[in-house]
């Protein structure tokens, strides 16, 4: 019996963990309206992701689902070394911290931050674990070890997080571990790669020329965490094709109190630049250990579906949590609630005349705007690049938004776009006939009936795989 998955505009991230490495379980994650599975690659082995990969494909044929896979590189992140069992802490106590060969004791933990010497003064401030920990600088050899002094936190735990707000750290954005992640991820033509502890704009550049190099269609999405990507984050949204909104290091590299602000200003640069915007971390942070989650929670959900954000994402809550499938479930309760409100739909403005991409800009704009005022049932973009998608989902029309194209390895790319659901559809004829096919799909598929009104657009003539240029009106017969 074919089961009914759950659909929402606002798309669902997941991230993969042990929580969910039941095949059962990670069915129902999807069943219960997972878009995109994300393989956190500062945790596991390739062996653990090439699992997940393979599962996640397994589940999509089985279910005819387009789950997208996200591959988040782990960037520079400073981390406290292997510790056989956390050592215990208290304020007052000191410690110290070696970056090579130091032998886990109480007093001497090792951490892998090769530069951590160099880059800290005394006075500075350490956080460990996003904050639990607070530690001050005491001393620092320059060359291996850092002595500190702790302030607040009763245990320093294996593999935590190390941050040292307001500092530029010396680390290069992309380690060696992230660009042989890169590598693999292109091999297993993974839809989406995250680059963690995004700084500057040739961060992304990089990347780009990487992939343009290997010949790989995957999708670049700039995670918004450090200080100084604000300061550049028109050109690093324009240069990106997704951005997330990386709550859980911007927390502790910017005052936390700021993170609501920042939220709003990274999402609204994203839809001026028509490029999906990811809201993550600790959204329903209670549910790693509980059933249900805090008013504040759900709350702060629904605030991310009316700041305009196209996806929210699930972290310790699907990988490492107690109810994985009830946090996606409430998930989905919370945006299908929140996409009643009026005012998610058609944002503002309108298409830049100064873009090199005006025309077919104009057309999804226009095809929106028209879908509102004839009262179409559903907008269908015929596309190969995929480009047609992002515009059409920019603008959020309350219109169904439907992707018909011949390019497959675009598919779960669009995934993560709100609203949009993409199709593949290899028998691009003439433009005329193919429209009357994609008619006949979507009435099969219960999406349109008889006597409603489909808006297209299309880029004609559709072998020459140019921008979009045509808007049509078709009634279904
Ligand atoms: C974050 O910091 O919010 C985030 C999503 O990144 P990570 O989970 O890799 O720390």
């Amino acid at each position: 019996m074919r089961q009914e998955v759950s659909y929402n505009r606002v798309k669902i991230i997941a991230t993969a963990g042990p929580a969910c490495k039941d095949p059962e379980v990670l069915r129902s994650l999807i069943l219960a309206g997972v878009d995109v599975i994300r393989l956190n690659l500062s945790h596991g082995t390739w062996e653990d992701h090439n699992y997940f990969i393979k599962e996640v494909r397994r589940i999509n044929l089985e279910l005819g689902t387009r789950v997208a896979l996200l591959a988040d590189l782990q960037g520079p992140k400073m981390r406290v070394g292997r510790l056989p069992a956390p050592i215990p802490i208290r304020p007052g106590d000191e410690v110290v911290f070696v970056v090579e060969g130091g032998e886990p004791g109480t007093t001497n933990i090792p951490v892998e931050y090769e530069t951590l010497p160099k880059d800290v003064q005394p006075g500075d401030i350490l956080l460990v674990e996003d904050g639990r920990v607070r530690l001050e600088v005491l001393e620092t050899d320059r060359r291996s070890r850092v002595r500190l002094r702790v302030l607040a936190g009763d245990r320093i735990g294996s593999r935590k997080g190390i941050n040292l707000p307001g500092r530029p750290i010396s680390l290069p954005t992309l380690s060696e571990k992230d660009w042989e992640d890169l590598l693999e991820a292109t091999r297993e033509e993974i839809d989406w790669v995250a680059v963690s502890f995004v700084r500057f704009p040739k961060d992304i550049a990089s990347v780009r020329e990487f992939l343009r190099r290997r010949g790989s269609n995957m999708r670049i999405m700039a995670k918004i965490e450090r200080p100084e990507a604000l300061n550049y984050l028109d050109e690093i949204i324009s240069l990106s094709d997704g951005v997330m909104v990386a709550r859980g290091d911007l927390g502790v590299e910017i005052p936390i109190e700021e993170v609501p602000f920042y939220q709003k200003k990274i999402i609204k640069s994203c839809s001026k630049l028509a490029k999906p915007v990811v809201v993550a971390t600790q959204m329903l942070e209670s549910m790693i250990q509980n059933p249900s989650p805090t008013r504040a929670e759900v709350t702060d959900v629904a605030n991310a579906v009316l700041d305009g954000a196209d996806a929210v994402m699930l972290s310790g809550e699907t990988s490492v949590g107690a109810f994985p499938v009830e946090a996606v479930r409430q998930m989905q309760r919370i945006l299908k609630q929140a996409e009643q409100q009026p005012q998610i739909y058609r944002l503002g403005g309108s298409p830049d005349p100064s873009s090199p991409t005006y025309y077919s800009d104009a057309i999804c704009w226009t095809a929106c705007t028209l879908a509102s005022e004839v009262g179409a049932k559903a907008l269908v973009g015929l596309t190969y690049s995929g480009y047609t998608a992002f515009q059409l989902a920019r603008w959020r029309p309350q219109t169904d938004i439907f992707i018909f194209t011949p390019n497959p390895r675009i598919l779960g790319a669009l995934s993560l776009l709100w609203g949009v659901r993409a199709y593949y559809y290899r028998h691009y004829e003439g433009t005329y006939d193919t429209i009357r096919d994609v008619l006949q799909i979507l009435r099969e598929m219960g999406h349109v009936s008889s006597g409603e009104t489909v808006i297209f657009t299309v880029s004609m003539p559709l072998q020459a795989r140019l921008r979009t240029n045509t808007l049509h009106i078709a009634q279904v017969v």
